[in-house]
């Protein structure tokens, strides 16, 4: 046990392993050493934990981490221990003498970080233990749990006010990747950190390429991702339980190695999937967005969704659990009309209140502004969090291959001319086969093979109809009416382009599966081709020893010491200290071993 207080970046160089801080983690760091309250406001993979983590080594005492879910803070004691830390987790996953084991040693002040779930920190029983120790600081990670505006709200957290009170004087420090400002003035309020120093970077992940393409053969589509990332840890998102299982089975059948994972499934079945895409090195997991919050996976090379996620937000959450180790990630979507039709009905057919219905839509319409922009995707995700993206980025679909775009004023016009002329009682489909003049015993039926908007629009094909109907839709010109069965029907927004007086202008959508732009700029992050199969040997060498120890790979070490590893080729333990990643409890543990295989490799 040490009482005295420690140099912060003595403790970074020689626990973590990392020779500087990065951004602002230094400045949180020293503010909260130095007893400061603090809120942190990084994207995932800025390094949040490193906040809390160090100047809990550095102050005396323990510190309490509030922490919303067990399978994170295992993952985070797993990896805290493996560094020489003695830190440990409180919850109800603990055999009663393992819980007990855990209690002796906090009260014998051989505890540095504790994890515990916000429920049980709120007991007296537990807060009373709590005041026989001494607390070095109060964590609360995942603090957007403590808003109702967030998405994962926890009323839990609302307790946790009341700890400001009951712990004077301790520091408290409150760590969050959302980036929505409703959330953030939430957190500061309800956690009464009001006095607090609020740290905030950029929500730019540089390291994530986004991609939004049209749904055209969206299984195809998926799979010509997923070979780009062969061996490799990725997630699938799908909407419902039932996507899930087919997509999951579809792609095991095409030799890639997904499992499923919903809500709807057994619970032991369920841990079982999780628990091997955390710990295996190379498995895709098919999941409804019941997965991945409080997921520490740094790994993660993809995150696919192929339905539309329901706001910005959720978008930038999920593909955000892509690349959190700083490695070149993809973030990648399948969208189509349909996708809008589906969203505005889950939102017509649910529960909320009108004013919440429409606070609903406005976010699925940013979203869809992202999915339509021909504008840089990453300008546009960071503009709707308020961050202005200096130029272009040069990493996303619309700088790759710059969007080319059509005066649709006309199509435009023929279009909604069709919707209102045949009653505004159909959906696309329909209206397409009218405007293309196709036709069928439906459209004799009805008649509509008589009217003059038949076949106006046989010099389009169908195909761009379709993309025309989508991007109306999506730009709220026309909208789908829940209530008569999905028909389009025209907004107000819509007279003036019918009457001419308004221009309308269209993406024009690459036809799909052609353009293969590969142009990735990975440049800056590649890996040079000699360093590669030595980097391989070193996964082979991770998992074998990840395995022994029935920890995931990335406890070990992450892929960017790996990859530090081959680039540099060490050839003492001494010049292996130097690795970003590798700390000295480390590197006395694996040292060797890792030695042997540079070596062998030599
Ligand atoms: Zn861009």
């Amino acid at each position: 046990m040490q009482s005295e207080t420690r140099e912060p970046l003595s403790i970074l160089r020689e626990v973590f392993g990392h020779a500087e801080f990065r951004g602002l983690q230094g400045e949180v760091v020293n503010h909260v050493t130095n007893g400061g309250d603090a809120v942190v406001l990084f994207p995932t993979g800025a390094g949040k934990s490193i906040c809390y983590q160090a100047p809990a080594l550095c102050r005396p005492g323990v510190a309490i981490v509030v922490s919303p879910l067990i399978a994170l803070m295992r993952d985070q004691v797993e990896a805290l221990r493996q560094a020489g830390v003695a830190a440990a987790a409180y919850n109800s996953a603990l055999t009663p003498d393992e819980a007990r084991d855990v209690r002796s040693q906090l009260l014998a002040g051989k505890l540095k970080l504790l994890y515990v779930a916000p429920e049980r920190l709120n007991t007296p029983g537990f807060q009373s233990m709590l005041h026989e120790a001494t607390i070095s600081l109060f964590a609360i990670d995942e603090a957007h749990c403590v808003s109702q505006w967030g998405h994962d709200f926890r009323p839990e957290y609302r307790e946790l006010s009341s700890i400001a009170s009951k712990f004077p004087g301790v520091p408290r420090i409150a760590l969050t990747a959302t980036a929505d400002p409703i959330t953030r003035a939430d957190i500061i309020e309800r956690l009464a950190l009001r006095e607090a120093k609020v740290f905030i970077t950029s929500f730019d992940r540089p390291n994530i390429s986004y991609t939004i393409v049209q749904r055209d053969k969206p299984r195809e589509q998926l799979l010509d991702l997923l070979k780009k990332h062969r061996d490799a840890s990725g997630i699938v998102y799908c909407l419902s339980r039932k996507k899930v299982e087919a997509t999951a089975e579809w792609l095991s059948e095409q030799g890639i190695r997904a499992l499923p994972y919903h809500a709807g499934m057994d619970g032991g079945a369920r841990s079982r999937n999780q628990d091997a895409f955390l710990t295996d090195d190379g498995l895709c997991l098919v999941a409804t967005v019941a997965f991945g919050m409080g997921i520490d996976k740094p790994d993660v090379r993809y995150v696919a969704h192929l339905d539309m996620p329901s706001s910005v937000e959720a978008y930038y959450q999920e593909t955000g659990r892509a690349g959190r180790d700083g490695l070149q990630s993809d973030a990648w979507m399948c969208y189509g009309m349909a996708d809008v039709v589906q969203r505005r009905s889950m939102i017509a057919q649910g529960n909320a209140p009108e004013e919440i219905k429409r606070v609903e839509n406005n976010k699925l319409n940013a979203l869809l502004g992202i999915c339509e922009t021909t504008d840089c995707r990453r300008k546009a995700i960071l503009a709707h969090f308020g961050e202005a993206y200096p130029g272009n980025c040069g990493a996303c679909d619309t700088c790759l291959a710059p969007v080319e775009t059509w005066d649709g004023s006309e199509a435009a016009m023929k279009a909604m001319s069709a919707i209102y002329r045949t009653g505004q009682r159909f959906g696309a489909g329909h209206v397409i086969d009218v405007l293309t003049g196709k036709s069928n015993e439906r459209a004799e039926r009805l008649g509509h093979d008589k009217l003059g908007v038949f076949g106006v629009g046989k010099d389009i094909e169908s195909r761009v109809w379709q993309s025309v109907f989508r991007q109306l839709t999506a730009s709220g010109l026309v909208y789908v009416d829940q209530e008569a069965h999905g028909a389009l029907k025209l907004s107000e927004e819509a007279r003036p382009v019918l009457r001419g007086e308004q221009k309308v202008t269209f993406r024009r959508d690459q036809p799909p599966r052609r353009t293969k732009k590969e142009a990735r700029s990975t440049k800056a992050t590649a890996m040079p081709e000699e360093a590669q199969s030595l980097f391989q040997q070193l996964r082979v060498a991770r998992a074998r020893i990840a395995k022994a120890q029935g920890v995931p790979p990335y406890v070990v070490f992450h892929d960017t010491t790996l990859r530090a590893l081959a680039e540099a080729r060490p050839q003492t333990l001494d010049a292996m200290s130097g690795i970003t990643g590798i700390g000295k409890a480390k590197l006395d543990r694996y040292g060797a071993d890792f030695l042997e295989v540079i070596k062998a490799a030599s």
